[in-house]
């Protein structure tokens, strides 16, 4: 799935979207606040910021024990929310699981399978591009199942190699869990053809969509995912909510992952039975408004169309490449050919932390090093990078004042 040039700004005016965004006006040590953090956390827009404050101010009650007007109101809110998402997904809503993030999505789903399914001996495929919370449940479970982790290689400019990754398909695969889009190096991985070919073995397949999901239209149908993970607070919703996808069939067969209230059909002091999915899998009060908002989130990435901001985006990432490339010493670390809106670089001897101060002392929003991807960092040999990430809310002016910025940066670490 590739992020389209055509269809450009024309159809998406930039400077009213921004508009949208309080936050954008803030000033960082004075100077204008450019913000190019957005894949650690994307900024929300008004109508978001409205859910939450409405629900608050209108709505806030807890959902599911209604006897009364609120909690009634609250439920039918949450559960339309439920129904928002999935349909954004191509999804059903008994196939989504509200969590606290993509981290909570994928360790529920490695606890809850790997209790199932995955026994002493069975292997769980990842990449070497994961984010430390696509590697570190899958060891939990390997730990404690005595299975193995194998991991697909990646090529010099940061791609899977896929005929290593067909190498390591095996009747011993129990799971093979990937992410969509590189956070740190950008890179869109060829997801549809990853998990076919697992399917062909009979593999599930589980896909970490906290960089895709903002930026990409998803079809879980299409795709064939067996589960699919993302964040609300990457994609201009609230943080502390997240989705764990996971088709229906699987879910069924799946024991629970937290004991509480929510979670049983009945519960004596010798035996309790457990709910149908979703409320199998979402013991205890949820972050209702945090649904509610997400799903004010979607439809607001809906009304401003993934396309205008994927094109927007695609913009500014082939912008800023060019002038990137042209400082002397800067090394791009991520460069496959079908990329997301992410520029991971290092320059000659310069530390990413020194570099993320100074652009910081000039109003500008970076991350800087190891992204939770510390076994990438080693295969790249390096200890961290200064990364930019844009949302469709940036302007190649932004872009060219980081770059100005980043001159002064390097002049001064001289
Ligand atoms: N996977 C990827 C690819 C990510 O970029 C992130 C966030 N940096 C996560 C997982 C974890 O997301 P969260 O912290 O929202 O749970």
């Amino acid at each position: 799935m590739a992020i389209k040039a055509e269809k450009t700004r024309k159809n998406l005016d930039v400077e009213s979207i921004r508009k949208d965004f309080p936050i954008l006006q803030t000033k960082v040590h004075g100077k204008r606040l450019i913000y190019l953090d957005n894949a650690a956390t994307s900024q929300k827009p008004a109508q978001v910021l409205k859910a939450i404050n409405e629900y608050y101010t209108e709505t806030n009650s807890n959902v599911h024990r209604g006897a009364h007007f609120l909690s009634n109101k609250a439920t039918t809110l949450f559960e339309e929310a439920r129904n928002t998402i999935a349909a954004h997904l191509n999804a059903a809503p008994e196939e989504i699981i509200y969590t606290r993030g993509t981290t909570e999505s994928i360790n529920l789903a490695a606890y809850c399978y790997g209790e199932a399914f995955v026994k002493s001996g069975d292997e769980i495929v990842i990449s070497a591009m994961e984010h430390h919370s696509n590697i570190v449940p899958w060891q939990m479970i390997c730990e404690r199942k005595n299975a193995r982790l194998k991991v697909i290689p990646i090529t010099a400019s940061g791609e899977l190699k896929m005929e290593e990754y067909e190498k390591l398909l095996n009747a011993k695969t129990k799971l093979v869990a990937i992410t969509h889009i590189s956070n740190t190096l950008g890179t869109i991985n060829p997801v549809e053809e990853i998990i076919a070919l697992a399917h062909a073995k009979g593999i599930p397949a589980l896909i970490d969509g906290a960089q895709a999901v903002p930026h990409l239209k998803i079809d879980v149908k299409k795709l064939d995912a067996d589960f699919y993970c993302f964040s609300g607070h990457k994609a201009y919703g609230p943080t502390g909510i997240g989705i764990l996808y996971g088709k229906k069939h699987w879910l069924e067969q799946l024991p629970p992952y937290q004991g509480g209230g929510e979670m049983i059909k009945e519960v004596t002091f010798e035996k309790t039975t457990y709910n149908d999915p979703p409320l199998r899998f979402e013991a205890g009060t949820p972050n209702i408004e945090a649904s509610i908002a997400l799903a004010a989130a979607i439809n607001y990435i809906n009304a401003t169309g993934l396309e205008n901001m994927a094109a927007q985006e695609h913009e500014l990432l082939q912008y800023a490449t060019a002038k990137l490339q042209d400082i002397e010493g800067l090394r791009i670390i991520g460069t496959a050919k079908n990329k997301g809106s992410v520029i991971s670089f290092v320059v000659g001897g310069t530390h990413p932390a020194d570099i993320g101060v100074l652009l910081d002392q000039q109003g500008i929003a970076v991350r800087t090093g190891h992204h939770c991807t510390q076994p990438l960092m080693r295969i790249f040999g390096i200890p961290g990078t200064v990364r930019a990430s844009f949302a469709f809310y940036n302007t190649l002016e932004e872009v060219d004042i980081f770059v100005k910025a980043l001159n002064t940066a390097l002049g001064m670490l001289k």
